[in-house]
């Protein structure tokens, strides 16, 4: 694996602002370096070709300062040669005046070296020889041979080494007029001259000796020649130019050679490029500086700018993040900029808006009920448990729970449009009414209401609730129709009726159904109403032995023809006889019997005990049906159709003797399994009935669909008749759809003479209820029956009769 991709990847973790300041400086930095190497190698050039120029100079220089000094020599040489004097101690062999004149004008003029030959050539006379390592007679040679080759005319100077040191020799002639003979006078190409060069021109110096025989050498050296080891390097340098580093500096050098009679006099100039260079390296120096400034202020605006890019950005980021969780409320920050980042700020505070309205909106949807506008049971869940959270239980407070009668029936026979509008109607009834400070009113669905009624012990929630009894009193005109509306209310008060708000709820619901079941309008919750109080689940498993202890009772409730007043039919009841409770009602136990599926054993226990009393139910009235209440259970039970076919068959009864009793919410807890339930047993030849219909949910177009042949109109409407008109409409209305279905209509709870009479004028089936006869034991159905047929109809119930 190679570090790139990591790198790679690493980059990208980087965040925006060091990311491009970071590129941008680096590219500065490159622009820069760039530059640098260009101007650097530039300078250099320049430098160098500067340098090659001084050099040359120099070179012409060292040139004309040989000549010069030639020159001056020369003209003192032919000063000597013309001196009166002179050429008369010559002419004379005068060879001390000579001698002597020779000395004075040799130094006068800076010869070193003097001296006078004679016609021939032949050395007369010399000036004392400086101290050299050369022999006199070698020196003299040396003279002798330098003068010869300076006869030649063409010549006035030359070059000659005397030993190792050069000189620069001029011969004049002494005439008078012919050629008496010869003065040579000399000066040494020393120290004093290169220091010269040096000092004016400031290039280095250095002379190289090359004397055949020997190698060369350097015999003078100025300012930067002079250290002795570094002559070597410059002795061996070859003619022209080249560059050379003498300790780590660099130098340019021009090295030429001047003949002289016996070798040659090379000459190195030297010109430090180091030298040349500093002021630019100075001036580089500086630049760096002041890039290096400029790039960290470069970076600094830069690194500034972006930040006025990222944070905007960055508080976007997070204000995105809090959106994400939920909190819509934050206002963002740089929506005031006018630039991109502005526009992206605004256009996200646009978003967040929206999206916090949206919330808003779906909170509102989410806890207020909408046909309404009151809080819905979340919000006011919420509510309750806000207001119990931490409660002083000296601070009671109640819940009351409040439902419309037969809001269900105005639904189905004035339309759900009309329902909806009671709903309205009935809020605004309850808005007027209830105003607890810091409580709450809410639907809690359908058409059931609730209360929060803080700090209200019992009696002052029982006290609002007659208000609210009262307030329901006035009948409700809408739509120019007039609706009596009645409610049922449940009161639960904490902490006595339960510790947390579900409980409580929950609690004031269960009062509420007790209130409508016993049609008192208004209960507080009690633990005996609770069915699944402690005391319920003992029943429960009382009620598991009361088969084998033979406690269960099978009662029978008549139903006549209205027409005729014949008895047709006969409805199973089951009683229980407790030991120790006495006689249980079965809406104590069926509701858990159901529950807990016990009531399936319940129901076949029924039509075991029935098929039994078979014979005695027949005996007195013949062709006698009886109908046996069906639970839910039992109809989602897949073996019950096969269970009752064998059942009737075993005991020899005709199935359109049994009638099968199911209410409407029996079906509608699973229409579908229900409805094939339901197929079966039709098929299978029982007659089927919707019990307690106008308490459910269904409509009769849907009813129609199920394979029915009978429907007993529940007996709240039946006993509201008398003083309700909208019940009076409803039981109307029933009889004839069900008749327009092809339905047989049974009314329950005939609990007088005048309803009778109304059924009968309304052309309703059957009728069963007290004042036919109250639920009576198998011991007591012969009698009755037998009273009955003796022309006593509306016998009061046989001996032994419990209420239900
Ligand atoms: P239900 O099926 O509607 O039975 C009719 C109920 O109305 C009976 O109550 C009966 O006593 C009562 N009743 C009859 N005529 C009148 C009247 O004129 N006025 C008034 N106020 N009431 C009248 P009961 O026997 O207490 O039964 C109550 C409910 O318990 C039944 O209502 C039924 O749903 C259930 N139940 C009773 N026995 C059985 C059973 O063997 N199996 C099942 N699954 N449920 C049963
Ligand atoms: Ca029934
Ligand atoms: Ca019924």
């Amino acid at each position: 694996m190679s570090a790139w991709p990591n790198w790679r990847a690493g980059w990208r973790d980087v965040r925006l602002a060091p990311r491009i300041v970071g590129i941008s400086v680096a590219l500065l930095l490159l622009v820069q370096a760039v530059v640098f190497v260009f101007v650097r190698a530039g300078i250099e050039t320049q430098a160098q070709a500067e340098i090659a120029k001084e050099l040359a100079t120099g070179e012409r220089v060292w040139r004309r300062l040989l000549e010069q000094n030639a020159a001056r020599l020369q003209q003192g040489a032919q000063l000597l040669a013309s001196d009166y004097g002179f050429r008369t101690a010559v002419a004379s062999g005068d060879r001390e005046t000579a001698q002597s004149a020779l000395e004075n004008h040799g130094e006068r003029i800076g010869s070193v070296l003097s001296a006078f030959f004679d016609a021939r050539g032949t050395l007369v006379a010399h000036s004392p020889f400086p101290a050299w390592s050369l022999a006199p007679a070698q020196a003299t040679a040396t003279l002798q041979a330098v003068a010869q080759g300076l006869a030649d005319p063409a010549r006035t100077s030359a070059l000659a080494f005397l030993g190792r040191t050069p000189y620069q020799f001029v011969l004049v002639p002494v005439r008078a007029p012919l050629v008496i003979g010869w003065v040579l006078m000399s000066f040494p190409i020393d120290q004093a001259l290169a220091d010269d060069l040096y000092r004016l021109f400031a290039v280095h110096v250095a002379v190289v000796g090359e004397v055949p025989g020997q190698p060369p050498a350097v015999i003078v050296g100025a300012g930067a020649a002079q250290p002795a080891h570094r002559q070597a390097a410059l002795a061996a340098l070859p003619p022209g130019q080249s560059a050379l580093a003498l300790d780590g500096e660099r130098y340019l050098a021009r090295a030429f050679r001047l003949e002289s009679l016996n070798g040659s006099v090379g000459t190195v100039l030297l010109r430090s490029v180091d030298e040349v260079m500093a002021p630019f390296v100075r001036l580089q120096w500086l630049l760096g500086g002041i890039t290096a400034l400029g790039v960290l202020l470069f970076a600094l605006v830069n690194w500034g700018a972006m930040r006025r890019v990222t944070q905007p950005l960055r508080a976007l980021t997070r204000a995105a993040r809090a959106l994400e969780q939920g909190e819509a409320d934050v206002a963002l920050a740089g929506t005031d900029r006018n630039d991109e980042v502005g526009r992206l700020a605004r256009g996200f505070e646009a978003m967040r808006g929206s999206l916090a309205r949206q919330q808003a909106e779906i909170r509102r949807m989410a806890f207020e009920d909408r046909l309404t506008e009151l809080p819905n049971r979340a919000r006011f869940r919420l509510a309750l448990q806000q207001a119990l959270d931490g409660r002083d239980a000296a601070r009671p407070l109640a819940v009351l729970t409040l439902n419309l009668d037969r809001f269900k029936h105005i639904n189905h026979v004035l339309g759900y449009a009309f329902g909806d509008a009671v709903l309205r109607a009935a809020a605004a009834r309850l808005r007027e009414t209830v105003d607890p400070p810091g409580g709450m009113l809410a639907r809690l669905g359908g058409d059931e209401f609730c209360v929060l009624v803080p700090d209200a012990d019992a009696a002052q929630a029982l006290a609002l609730a007659e208000r609210l009894a009262a307030a329901f009193q006035a009948p409700l005109v809408l739509d120019e129709q007039t609706v009596d509306l009645s409610v049922g209310m449940g009161v639960a008060v904490w902490p006595g009726d339960g510790a947390d708000a579900d409980t409580l709820l929950g609690h004031a619901e269960i009062a509420m159904r007790a209130a409508k079941a016993r049609a008192v309008g208004l209960l507080r919750y009690d633990a005996a109403l609770d069915v699944a109080s402690a005391q319920t689940l003992s029943l429960l498993g009382d009620l598991r032995q009361a088969i084998d202890r033979h406690e269960l009772r099978l009662y029978l409730q008549p139903k006549i023809e209205v027409a005729s007043g014949a008895v047709v039919a006969a409805e199973a009841l089951v009683r229980w006889r407790h030991p120790q409770r006495g006689l249980v009602p079965p809406m104590q136990f069926i509701p858990f019997a159901e529950q807990t599926g016990f009531v399936r054993v319940l129901t076949r226990w029924m039509l075991e005990e029935t098929a039994r009393q078979w014979p005695v139910l027949q005996a007195a009235c013949p062709r006698l049906r009886v109908a046996v209440n069906l639970s839910t259970r039992d109809l989602m039970d897949p073996d019950l159709a096969g269970w009752l076919d064998a059942w009737r068959r075993g005991h020899g009864i005709d199935p359109a003797a049994i009638g099968l009793e199911i209410t409407e919410s029996a079906i509608m807890d699973d229409p579908q399994r229900a409805e094939a339930t339901l197929n079966r047993l039709a098929d299978l030849g029982f007659r089927l009935a919707i019990d307690d219909f106008g308490t459910g949910y269904s409509s009769l177009a849907y009813l129609k669909r199920l394979p029915v042949q009978e429907l007993k109109i529940d007996r709240s409407f039946v006993a509201g008749m008398e003083r309700d008109a909208d019940d009076a409409t409803i039981v109307r209305s029933t009889i004839d759809l069900a008749h327009n279905l092809g339905l047989s209509v049974v009314a329950e709870g005939v609990e007088n003479a005048a309803i009778l009479t109304t059924l009968h004028a309304l052309g309703c089936d059957e009728a069963q209820g007290y004042h036919i006869a109250r639920p009576m034991p198998v011991a007591d159905w012969d009698a009755w029956c037998r009273a009955r047929a003796s022309g006593s109809p509306g016998a009061p119930a046989a001996s032994g009769t419990v209420p239900a």
